[in-house]
């Protein structure tokens, strides 16, 4: 791009459109930024309550240290005295059969070995994790399900009541479909050299400590006042134009950029612009992209969402012993498929009240959200009541927040669907896309995938 004043118009006002607006400002201080956004609020995926007197959040409330790009921000937007970490990361799994701490060292649930599985596996199932070694060795041949791969190689067992827990908390997805590609890439990139899950597994753990430069680092951070506090401050330091209500319909080339139909069907406008980053999920990103990149549309459009809900509660202070949380498996039957205990969790949030969330919902199981709020609160709360054994189990608050559509699910081919509509993009000079929907869903990488599309159009 020439150095004279641009106008960046950006698709969608979640962490990753308002990163790529940031990022832009820092680089471009004399461009003209606009960001338009379908719904009434900035921030996306983020947003936070008042629960108790305190922010607390109601989309992602813990973000991964090692990913480096989530702290790099708040410290460029000067907040990095709001960063907290973790009181305790001790968390449990639920299963049919009790309660379990989860075993340390796992990449997300896959074990390294079969030390410290006694008890969350049967002994059969420990056995069957350490006949892996009399397996003949692995020869990964493209993309595989998560759960398929598996179940071959370690029993069902890890699979129902370690890594179904995990990526139903992080995916909300299934480990039968979700990609293993996609979903654990260090795991898959160590596979062809270590032959086993098991020898992946360690040296991706490995790998990952080593990458660590501070042994000390937490591996999650927060804000105080809720990871939802970083829309405003981004939009404060983008000094973006910010247009809510006003969704991006259509977008076509014209000789020296783009114009972009925009706004409710009954004031449509169109707007022009240099250059442009759609931050929209997937389906909506499909539609947008049609003309300009065609081949983006089929890719885009395999890439489906769960739907969830939040359920945020206060109650009475007692004592629970569930350390930040507990991770609940389908195998277990019960509606909520976690519970964070975020007092005990997070130390800015202990104090008087007891202040908990558990989310709802899962890829293809939807049904359970068809009931309305009053009715979700109620059967939330007797779960995590009898869960959290409370002695005093009626709350003093509950807030009910529905994300629909509110992940994308990383399905075997992802990575393949990803680069088909990276390269029908990258056709179109001025024009990139960044989100969730594309190398990674959380807050990190999303911060990450938009520093990276401001960076393709500006270099
Ligand atoms: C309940 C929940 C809990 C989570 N917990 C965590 C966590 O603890 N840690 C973590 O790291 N991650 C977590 N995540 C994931 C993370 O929050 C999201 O993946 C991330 O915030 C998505 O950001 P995004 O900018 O890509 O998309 P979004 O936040 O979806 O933003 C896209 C924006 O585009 C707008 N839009 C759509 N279509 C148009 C259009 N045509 N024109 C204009 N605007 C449009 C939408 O309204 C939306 O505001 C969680 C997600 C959910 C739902």
């Amino acid at each position: 791009m020439s150095g004279r004043p641009r106008r960046l118009v950006v698709v969608g006002a979640g962490i990753a459109g308002l990163t790529a607006a940031f990022e832009w400002r820092r680089r471009r201080p004399d461009d003209e930024i606009v960001v338009l956004e379908a719904g009434g609020r900035i921030g996306g995926k983020l947003d936070r309550v008042e629960l108790g007197g305190r922010w607390y959040d109601t989309g992602p409330e813990a973000m991964l240290a090692r990913v480096p790009e989530a702290v790099r921000l708040v410290e460029r937007l000067g907040l990095a005295h709001e960063l907290v970490r973790p009181a305790t990361t001790q968390a449990s799994v639920v299963l049919p059969d009790g309660r379990f701490p989860l075993p340390a060292g796992t990449v997300l649930g896959v074990p390294a070995s079969a030390e410290g599985l006694d008890g969350v596996l049967s002994p059969a199932g420990v056995a069957r994790v350490a006949a892996e070694v009399s397996l003949p060795p692995l020869r990964p041949d493209g993309d595989v399900a998560v759960g398929a791969l598996l179940r071959e190689r370690l029993g069902d067992e890890v699979v129902d009541r370690l890594v179904e827990p995990l990526l139903g908390g992080v995916y909300a997805g299934r480990a039968d479909e979700l990609s293993l590609a996609a979903t654990m890439p260090q795991l898959a990139a160590h596979l062809p050299a270590a032959g086993s899950v098991l020898g992946a597994a360690a040296a991706s753990r490995d790998a990952g400590a080593r990458s660590r430069f501070d042994a000390d680092a937490p591996v999650f951070v927060t804000l105080r006042d809720g990871i939802g506090s970083l829309p405003a401050a981004l939009v404060a330091a983008a000094r973006a134009a910010i247009r809510l209500h006003t969704p991006a319909h259509r977008l076509t080339r014209t000789a020296s950029g783009f114009e972009l139909s925009v706004g409710p069907a009954a004031v449509r406008e169109t707007l022009t612009a240099d250059a442009v980053i759609v931050t929209a999920p997937a389906p909506k990103a499909a539609r947008l992209l049609g003309v300009v990149a065609p081949g983006a549309v089929a890719p885009l459009e395999g890439i489906p969402y769960a739907s969830m809900a939040v359920v945020a509660m206060a109650f009475p202070a007692q004592e629970v012993a569930a350390g930040s949380g507990l991770l609940v498996p389908p195998v277990t039957g019960r509606l909520v498929k976690g519970v964070t205990v975020s007092s005990a969790k997070w130390p800015h949030l202990a104090g008087e009240l007891l202040l908990v969330r558990s989310s709802v919902g899962r890829y293809r199981a939807e049904a359970e959200l068809q009931r309305d709020d009053d009715d979700l609160a109620a059967a939330v709360v007797a779960d995590v009541a009898d869960l959290l054994q409370l002695s005093r189990p009626e709350p003093v608050d509950t807030r009910v927040v529905r994300w629909g559509g509110g992940l994308p699910q990383y399905l075997v081919g992802h990575r393949g669907r990803v680069a088909a509509v990276r390269a029908a993009v990258a056709e179109v000079p001025g024009l990139a896309v960044a989100g969730a929907a594309y190398e990674g869903v959380g807050v990190p990488a999303c911060i990450r995938d938009a520093e990276r599309a401001v960076e393709q159009l500006l270099s």
